[in-house]
C-alpha cells in the first residue's frame, strides 16, 4: 500500500502503487472493484473494493486508490480502517466488473443514486463522465447519516463548485434534520424521494440516457421501481451492490 488516508471515523481510503510491467492488467473502466486478499486473524480473506477516482486521476501517478467503510465486526474492513500502514504488502487481482459507463462522444444526461459507502463506483464515474464528456450533465443524489459520515464530500463539492453548470449534488442526511432543514433533503432514499427530487431539480426521468445506483439493495429497487414507473427504460438502469441485507442506516 502507497498511502492509507483516513476519510471518515470509520473510513479509509488506500492506495497502491501498479509497478509499470502491470499497468496493462490494472487498466480499469471507471465503476469496477478490485479483489483484495489478506491473511487476517489466520484466515485467508478476499473482498471486493470498488476503485474511486477516475481514469485521469489513475493516469496522473500510476496509483489506484480504493475506500473501505468499517462494518461491524468486519474482517477486511476493520483491517484496512486499523491495521494497515503505508508499505504494507496485499494481494490485488485485477479490476473486475460491469457496472461500468464507457465514454461516448454525444451528450448525455445521466443520474446516479448512491448511499453510503455506494459513493464509492459512483465517484469513479461521475469524475470520469465530467472529464471524458464535456457536453454530459450528471444528476448524483447521495444519501448519508450526516455531513461527517459523508465519504469523498470535500471532492465532491470541489467537482460541483468546479463543474457547477454540469454536475449537480444533491445531498440527503438521515440523521441531520438541522443539516438538511428542507425535509426533501432529509430520511432515507427510496423511491418517492429520488422522485420528488429529480422533479424539484427538473430532471425529466424517461429523458435520462443512463441511471447508476449502488447502496443497500432495498434501496436499489425502490428507486428503480419509482423511476422505471415515471418512464425510465430499464435497459439504461445500472445497479452495483455491496451486500444483500439491508445496511443498519445508510
Ligand atoms: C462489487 C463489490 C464492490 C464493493 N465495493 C466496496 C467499496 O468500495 N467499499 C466498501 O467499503 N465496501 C465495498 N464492498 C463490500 C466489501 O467487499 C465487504 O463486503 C465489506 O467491506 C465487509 O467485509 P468485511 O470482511 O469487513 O466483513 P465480513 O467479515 O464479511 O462481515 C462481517 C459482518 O458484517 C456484515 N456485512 C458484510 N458486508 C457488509 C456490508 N457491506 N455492509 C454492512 N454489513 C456487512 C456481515 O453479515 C457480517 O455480519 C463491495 C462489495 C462488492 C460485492
Amino acid at each position: 500500500m502507497a498511502t492509507v488516508e483516513r476519510l471518515t471515523e470509520r473510513a479509509v481510503a488506500v492506495t497502491f502503487d501498479v509497478p509499470d510491467d502491470l499497468r496493462e492488467i490494472f487498466a480499469f473502466e471507471p465503476g469496477q472493484h478490485l479483489t483484495l486478499r489478506a491473511e487476517i486473524n489466520g484466515a485467508d480473506v478476499r473482498r471486493s473494493y470498488s476503485i474511486c477516482m477516475s481514469r485521469a486521476q489513475a493516469a496522473v501517478d500510476g496509483r489506484l486508490r480504493i475506500a473501505s467503510n468499517e462494518v461491524d465486526g468486519g474482517a477486511m474492513s476493520a483491517w484496512l480502517n486499523r491495521v494497515v500502514r503505508p508499505g504494507d504488502q496485499i494481494d490485488v487481482l485485477a479490476p473486475l466488473g460491469d457496472f461500468v459507463c464507457p465514454p461516448v462522444d454525444t451528450e448525455r444526461e445521466l443520474v446516479a443514486v448512491a448511499a453510503g459507502s455506494g459513493i464509492t463506483p459512483v465517484i469513479s464515474l461521475v469524475r470520469t463522465i465530467l472529464e471524458e464528456e464535456p457536453g454530459s450533465q450528471v444528476t448524483l443524489i447521495f444519501g448519508n447519516r450526516t455531513p461527517e459520515t459523508m465519504m469523498f464530500r470535500e471532492e465532491l463539492h470541489w467537482l460541483a463548485d468546479n463543474c457547477a453548470a454540469r454536475f449537480d449534488l444533491i445531498e440527503v442526511f438521515s440523521r441531520a434534520p438541522e443539516a438538511a432543514a428542507d425535509p426533501l433533503l432529509t430520511g432515507r432514499i427510496d423511491g418517492e424521494k429520488v422522485r420528488q427530487i429529480l422533479r424539484r431539480a427538473g430532471v425529466a426521468v424517461p429523458e435520462v440516457d443512463g441511471w447508476f445506483l449502488c447502496g443497500p439493495i432495498g434501496m436499489i429497487d425502490d428507486v428503480r421501481t419509482a423511476i422505471v414507473a415515471d418512464g425510465a427504460d430499464p435497459a439504461t438502469v445500472q445497479h452495483e451492490e455491496f451486500f444483500q441485507d439491508p445496511l443498519p442506516d445508510a
